[in-house]
């Protein structure tokens, strides 16, 4: 696709050519480059405060990237700016084991009826990486099992048919991956209950495990059909495999805990991070005690980090957690703007016939252009129209609108988001999708 019209500003645009002689790529993480949208310079950000990020050329945008889902409390909330200071006047990092790490242990346990022990790794990577492992020692199993389009972080057996930021640079998976590693991973369709249970007949007594987000946001927002997170789970405790279930996204973003409470299907082994740190980089796994008691070193399973636990993460997540617990109308007020801004765009879609689905859940928002009646699964949002949704994305810019620039990632809304930003959003999209047309 040509890169049509020049977007970011002239600091950004000499910020971006020195980025690409010195970072390869020009940027530290693929999801951030603006290649689905036909390519340029990124805005680069300067400041972010509330709902909004200002960049190096003095835009203002409001942010439904929201450090793509890592954020739910906005940009520099005064009350986690403090908790940081706090923390940061004690010491950077101790190499130690400290209070705060075992405060947050014992807040998680009561959150996440699962967890009877927890362990924290520095991102949801690591913690997905280490519930794998977990789940192969557990069970002397090599198979991990998941499932088509989901992001469950850059090691290499999750790369293997990999979804979101590899998908929208159109790598079905990352090279330099062992074929060795590759024997052990098998990719079915997300929301397909009976591939799933047959495979499981058929193959399971080698799975170890059953990694699944319960609810996907890595191939836009797509919501288990009824039953499926159910007879996944059945069907893999029939052959002794063990539910991994990645709320690295999930956790917090629509109840102040994972969502697998609210959809009423329990792992094995969770995983979490993103909203937990607050702004700060933590990832986390947990399960029944005598799962976790096989890691190092009170079991076999080694996992370790220099910076597991760090104290200004784990300041920012205890933080995090109590001003979560302070907002008891926080996920009502996220819903009611979620669904505002969600009728706001099929509104917008319906008057300009512009066929469009809109998927919604508490402040989380997708849209998928494609004129299926829905969208269930990674082959159902690779049908959708990419033209489209790159010209919408970059109208939506030119009005200081920053939406995540894949097909594949979710909009967020946060606690700092209001009528104010969404009504003004809404009167964008409808310019945006004129554009489209
Ligand atoms: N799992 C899921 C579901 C994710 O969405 C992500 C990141 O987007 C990860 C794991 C990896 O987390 P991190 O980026 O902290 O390594």
């Amino acid at each position: 696709m040509a890169h049509a019209d020049i977007l970011a500003g002239p600091v950004s645009e000499a910020l971006y050519r020195r980025a690409l002689e010195a970072i390869t790529g020009g940027v530290n993480s693929p999801s951030r480059g603006m290649e689905a949208l036909g390519g340029g310079a990124p805005p680069f950000i300067e400041r972010a405060e509330g709902a909004y990020l200002y960049d190096v050329d003095g835009r203002a945008y409001i942010d439904y990237v929201q450090a793509f889902g890592a954020l739910i409390l906005g940009h520099a909330r005064p009350e986690m700016l403090r908790a940081l200071d706090e923390a940061s006047r004690r010491g950077l990092l101790f190499g130690a084991c400290h209070p705060g790490e075992v405060q947050l242990a014992e807040r998680l346990r009561q959150l996440f009826p699962v967890c009877e022990k927890v362990r924290f790794t520095a991102s949801g990577t690591e913690a997905v990486m280490t519930a794998v492992r977990l789940a192969r020692a557990a069970t002397g199993r090599r198979v991990l099992v998941k499932f088509e389009g989901s992001y469950h972080g850059h090691f290499d057996a999750v790369l293997v048919g990999a979804g979101s930021g590899a998908s929208t640079l159109g790598l079905d998976e990352s090279a330099g991956i062992p074929e060795g590693i590759k024997a052990d991973v098998v990719t079915l369709p997300y929301n397909d209950a009976p591939a799933a249970e047959r495979w499981l007949e058929a193959h399971g007594r080698d799975a170890a495990c059953v990694l699944v987000e319960p609810i996907v946001g890595n191939f836009g927002l797509v919501e288990p059909v009824p039953g499926f997170l159910e007879r996944v789970a059945r069907a893999a405790r029939a052959v002794g495999a063990l539910v991994i279930f990645d709320e690295v996204i999930t956790a917090f973003r629509f109840r102040p805990g994972p969502v697998y409470v609210e959809l009423g299907v329990e792992p094995d082994i969770v995983t979490f991070g993103k909203i937990l740190g607050g702004g700060l980089p933590i990832g986390g796994y947990g399960a029944r005690r005598h799962i976790m008691e096989l890691v190092a070193p009170a079991g076999p399973v080694y996992q370790d980090g220099t910076w597991a636990g760090h104290p200004l993460s784990v300041a920012c997540a205890l933080a995090t957690l109590d001003l979560i617990g302070q907002d008891a109308g926080l996920y009502r007020r996220l819903d009611d703007l979620g669904r505002a801004l969600a009728a706001g765009v099929r509104d917008g879609a319906a008057r300009r016939g512009v066929p469009l689905v809109v998927h919604q859940r508490c402040g989380a928002v997708s849209l998928f252009f494609t004129s299926e009646p829905d969208v269930r699964d990674f082959s159902g949002v690779r049908r959708t129209d990419a033209r489209a949704f790159a010209r919408f994305v970059r109208a939506m810019l030119r009005q200081g609108i920053l939406l995540p620039p894949s097909p594949y990632e979710v909009w967020f809304l946060s606690a700092a988001h209001t009528e104010r930003e969404v009504e003004r959003t809404i009167r964008a999209v409808d310019a945006a999708l004129e554009a489209v047309l």
